[in-house]
């Protein structure tokens, strides 16, 4: 399989070499040049498979080329089995005919264990096989920083480096990435915000030179990998329910674009979804693009769902290329006139175009706490303030109570205590067994100043396993 930049200027590469980038070299991301497709015999064929065999044939014709298939089956029945549910993706029923598939069974309680397991697994493969080292420079405000750690903790080539607004991200959100203790793994905290972190990823990509020759890998959404394997989940909810031969709808809650865009690929690939909902919270540049065609950027608000306060969604640039028939060129003059002045909209056949599967619906917090508590009070479920956008999304922009309607429950609500609490539910949160030492564990994290060349001297004076690169 081949992979191509959605700004078309970029020279096209394989699965491995993929895995190891980060933006294309003109600025796009990465996507399939073809994407595989499988017909509904082949589809219903899967039912009843275990999650880590579906995930293998979903996935296996975007690695075809680089991993052999014994070893992508191996690779695959690990990363799912640390999974603490036997089910992996276990559907819950809320109501009639509507489902939250619980994506938060994984070691940090996020959907985000679902790519980043695999991903840890696959760089430690492929650079086994090259003999060659990485080093990863992540920002995160929550999930993502823990689920990398998480999934890259017993690699033996990569060496990872997480930066965090400190004193800004929650006491579980923190401690789930700075109790993890190995001599490849870094936590640093960030005198300065999220907005800070990320900057500094972005120019340590932009200009390598203090990494001596190693190169650097990217664990945010703008790696293909992260999509791939979000896109089995989708089939799996889809079999449970009566797919291929009965047609599902999802609600994602989402911030960059990523999620979703996994289940718009599952429906190209031959799934028949009917219908995906894209569920923000108060930062809704999609919203504002799925419901009035505008994709500008604005202020930056905290909420209480803030795995998704984002002004721009990088992946978003993966489907507009679709949009526009796969033309780089125009997506590299969209991307450019956003940059320059904040803004655009596309022309009305293309937008009418998404609007046939795509509908939006953008959540406040005061509705996120209705919902959690109005959940709580009909069925007992409780969920955290992410799942809770996706709820109210499906239940305000659902098109047919006769299609079974997925909600995508991304998070575990032990993770936002906050919430959960404004919502008024007097139920204790209880962190499951594999965490329940979680705030008597010691914690190891430096504190930087908000200066780039402090932290890029910090990760070359450790970036080979706590010695100078
Ligand atoms: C990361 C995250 C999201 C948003 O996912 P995207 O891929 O950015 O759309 C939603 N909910 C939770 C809990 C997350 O951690």
């Amino acid at each position: 399989m081949r992979y191509i930049s959605t700004r078309g200027q970029a020279p096209a590469l394989n699965f491995e070499d993929v895995l190891l980038a980060g933006l294309a070299t003109d600025g796009g991301l990465y996507v399939p040049e073809n994407l595989p497709r499988f017909t509904q015999e082949e589809i219903a064929s899967w039912a009843g498979l275990p999650y880590h065999e579906l995930a293998f044939r979903v996935m296996r014709p975007f690695v075809t080329g680089s991993i052999p298939d014994a070893d992508f089956k191996k690779i695959l029945e690990e990363t799912y089995g640390v999974f603490s549910h036997s089910a992996v993706a276990p559907l819950r029923q809320l109501n009639g005919n509507e489902w939250v598939l619980e994506l938060f069974h994984g070691p940090t309680l996020a959907f985000k264990d679902f790519a980043l397991q695999l991903l840890g697994r696959l760089l430690d493969y492929v650079l086994e096989k090259r003999g060659e080292r990485v080093v990863i420079v992540g920002a995160t405000s929550g999930d993502t920083g823990s689920a990398a750690i998480e999934g890259c903790k017993h690699c033996e080539n990569v060496d990872i480096f997480i930066l965090h607004p400190h004193n800004r991200v929650s006491e579980v959100q923190r401690r789930q990435m700075t109790t993890i203790f190995g001599e490849n793994i870094h936590n640093i905290a960030i005198e300065g915000n999220f907005d800070d972190c990320q900057e500094m990823v972005k120019a340590s990509f932009a200009d390598q030179s203090f990494l001596k020759g190693t190169r650097l890998v990217a664990v945010n959404s703008i790696n293909w990998a992260r999509i791939m394997a979000q896109i089995v989940y989708y089939f799996y909810a889809s079999l449970q329910l009566g797919g291929p031969a009965r047609s599902v709808s999802f609600s994602v809650p989402t911030g960059n674009f990523g999620d979703i865009f996994a289940g718009y690929l599952a429906r190209n690939m031959g799934l028949p979804i009917n219908q995906l909902i894209v569920a923000t919270n108060r930062n809704d540049i999609l919203h504002r693009f799925m419901s009035g065609n505008q994709y500008v950027k604005e202020t930056l608000h905290a909420t209480l769902s803030p795995s998704m306060d984002i002004m721009v969604s990088s992946n978003f640039e993966r489907l507009l290329f679709d949009l526009h028939g796969r033309n780089g060129a125009a997506i590299a003059g969209l991307m450019d006139s956003f940059k320059q002045g904040g803004g655009f909209s596309v022309e009305q056949e293309r937008w009418t175009e998404a609007r046939k599967l795509f509908d939006s619906l953008a959540v406040d917090d005061a509705q996120t706490c209705e919902t959690i508590a109005e959940v709580y009070e009909q069925t007992g479920e409780l969920l955290d303030p992410h799942t809770a956008i996706g709820v109210k999304a499906a239940r305000e922009c659902r098109r047919s109570l006769d299609i079974p309607m997925v909600i995508l429950g991304t998070a575990h609500p032990v993770k936002f205590p906050d919430a959960v609490q404004k919502a008024g539910v007097g139920k204790a949160l209880e962190l499951p067994t594999h965490l329940s030492d979680l705030f008597e564990r010691d914690e190891r994290c430096t504190v930087l100043p908000n200066d780039l060349k402090a932290v890029q001297a910090f990760v070359s004076q450790h970036g080979n396993r706590g010695k100078p690169l």
